[in-house]
């Protein structure tokens, strides 16, 4: 299941029709010094590389609080919000 989708409370299977297809995506940009892999689907994983990372993530908030939550103490965001 993709991680952005789920967060959205959308059906990804639906979104992505014949395409659907899960990508193990690593975030650099979220927490200095870690990396965090997410698991998107194809239409997220696009929104992703044509947006960039800070971008689609500023627009998914969803899905960066629910990085978040299972992550890391709030202090360690390399985000502005
Ligand atoms: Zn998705």
């Amino acid at each position: 299941m993709c991680d952005n989708c789920k967060a959205l409370k959308r059906d990804s299977r639906f979104l992505n029709g014949r395409r659907y297809r899960i990508h193990r995506v690593n975030l650099y940009r979220v927490y200095k010094e870690q990396i965090i892999t997410i698991r998107l689907c194809h239409v997220c994983a696009i929104e992703l590389f044509k947006r960039g990372e800070m971008s689609f993530l500023s627009r998914n908030r969803p899905l960066l609080r629910s990085i978040d939550r299972f992550k890391q103490p709030e202090k360690d965001l390399g985000i502005e919000w």
